[in-house]
C-alpha cells in the first residue's frame, strides 16, 4: 500500500516544461516590439526525422520550421531548427527575431 503511494507522488512530481519528454522549448524575441516568446515545439508533429538524401548539417537528425507570432505585434518569425539525436540544437536560423 505505502510503496504504491509513493509511487504516485513521484509521477506528479516529475520534472516538467523543457525537460518533459514530448515538447522541446524555445524562446525567441520579436525584432519588432522586443517581446519575449516561448515556443513549445511539439516531438510528435512539430519535428519531423532527417534522412541522409535531405543532406542535414552535420549530426543534425531531426528538423522543425515553424512561424511564430507573438501577442504584441503582428510581426511573424520564422525558425528553423536542427536537433541531434538527443534534442540538442546542432544548427539554428531566424528570421524576425532573435534567439534567447
Ligand atoms: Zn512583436
Amino acid at each position: 500500500m505505502g510503496s504504491f503511494f509513493n509511487n504516485f507522488k513521484r509521477i506528479f512530481s516529475s520534472p516538467t516544461a523543457s525537460s518533459n519528454d514530448n515538447f522541446v522549448s524555445i524562446n525567441v524575441k520579436c525584432q519588432r516590439c522586443s517581446e519575449e516568446i516561448n515556443v513549445k515545439l511539439r516531438k510528435t508533429s512539430d519535428i519531423s526525422r532527417l534522412y541522409e538524401e535531405d543532406n542535414p548539417p552535420s549530426s543534425a537528425a531531426y528538423f522543425v520550421r515553424k512561424e511564430v507570432l507573438g501577442e504584441k505585434c503582428n510581426n511573424l518569425i520564422y525558425i528553423t531548427i536542427y536537433f541531434d539525436e538527443n534534442f540538442n540544437i546542432a544548427y539554428k536560423e531566424i528570421k524576425g527575431g532573435e534567439f534567447l
